[in-house]
């Protein structure tokens, strides 16, 4: 579509003002969030365009606006408006209206974006679960010591979820190509782009070094705690894929002084400290933080059941967990750490998790056409 070509979308406008909780109508244009954000490119700044194109309901220019990935989420772009619209908070629901519009297979975006239908995102993967199980004729409790293996075949533990983890990345990466592709036509290049797999090593050393954060005036605890879950989460799927490796060999299950073990151990330390540091922080700086949807706890609760659960499932092997002889407890925490796995890892290119390919892909977007 032509960029002149764009129509006001009233319910895509209603639909942000309420996920973000602001009065849209209420913006003067007065420019002054982009003038006090740090990350906001001299040419074309955010975020006062995209509050004048969400207050018109511009949903063309607004889906697939490489900007609003951009942001890092510092709220000082809120604290200075003068007429309390929240910029932030409307940057923010922007990011999840574009999830939701590039989510393949879409249905799972809507699953996962509203919390009436939680129960069935959950009955998803407890149902193929069992029915992997059923099909390897372990659905049961095993006899002797706790042995997960005797209950979910390594075998079959791995070909299924590596092959359903493809078949999900696979069909949602279709999505992602649809947004370069609005990304390129929203905002194309002024002059000779550079090849975007060129701009790769420097936008992941902006993204390991958290630099974007480092660019706002107010977030040093939001940058310690998201590394912490940043680099925590890194670790643990390093063990998580030494792991897999290692039921090829007789180094499974691993001894707790493991020194892959003792990685994932300090690595779920770190993920409880930065998911401490942000729940604290949504509940009690919301003048930073803004408003907190759904989907941020779906995301923050489901990162701390995955690590809680393999923790337990941790403690449950190594201490033989039994109720009068029957280890059912471990193989029940075992069950719900693997739904916790659908969740967190299967689901991420539709839950909020899906911000580490979208932002990853703006950037490279915006360094290869110079945008700074
Ligand atoms: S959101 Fe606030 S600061 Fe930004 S242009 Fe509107 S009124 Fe001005
Ligand atoms: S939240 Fe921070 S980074 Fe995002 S637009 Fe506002 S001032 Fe800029």
């Amino acid at each position: 579509m032509n960029m002149l070509e764009v129509k006001p979308d009233i319910e895509f406008k209603r639909e942000v003002g309420r996920m973000s909780g602001s009065q849209l109508n209420q913006c003067m244009q007065c420019g002054n969030c982009s003038a006090v954000c740090s990350l906001a490119p001299a040419g074309r700044p955010f975020p006062s365009k995209e509050m004048t194109w969400a207050g018109w309901g511009l949903k063309e220019k607004l889906l697939g606006n490489v900007d609003v990935w951009l942001c890092y989420q510092c709220g000082d772009c809120s604290r200075y408006c003068p007429r309390d619209v929240r910029p932030a908070d409307v940057i923010a629901a922007l990011r999840m209206k574009n999830y939701l519009h590039y989510a393949r297979l879409r249905f799972m975006g809507k699953l996962l974006s509203r919390p009436a239908l939680l129960p069935v995102a959950f009955l998803i993967p407890v149902a193929v679960i069992i029915i992997i199980l059923s099909a390897a004729g372990t659905f049961r409790v095993p006899e002797g010591p706790v042995d997960y293996s005797a209950f979910f075949p390594h075998l079959w533990l791995n070909s299924t979820f590596t092959l359903i983890t493809l078949a999900f990345y696979g069909i949602a990466f279709t999505g992602l190509m649809r947004f370069w592709r609005d990304m390129k036509r929203l905002v194309p290049a002024a002059g000779p782009a550079k090849k975007p797999l060129s701009k790769l090593l420097p936008v992941l050393r902006e993204i390991f070094a958290h630099s974007g954060f480092s660019g706002c005036a107010s977030t040093r605890l939001r940058k310690i705690a998201h590394m912490m879950v940043f680099f925590g989460f890194g670790l643990l799927l390093m063990v998580t894929l030494y792991a897999i490796v290692a039921t090829f060999t007789s180094n499974y299950p691993m001894t707790f002084w493991n020194p892959f073990k003792i990685a994932g151990n300090a690595a779920s330390l770190m993920i409880y400290g930065g998911l401490g540091m942000m729940v604290h922080q949504r509940i009690f700086n919301k003048q930073i933080f803004g408003k907190s949807s759904y989907t941020d706890w779906l995301l923050l609760v489901s990162i701390a059941l995955l690590t809680l659960s393999g923790t337990l499932v941790e403690w449950a092997r190594l201490g033989n967990w039994a109720i009068d002889g029957n280890h059912s407890i471990a193989y029940i925490l075992y069950f719900f750490h693997l739904v916790a796995v659908w969740f967190v890892i299967i689901f991420l290119p539709f839950t909020k998790l899906g911000h580490l390919v979208y932002r990853t892909a703006a950037l490279l977007y915006a360094r290869s056409i110079g945008r700074k």
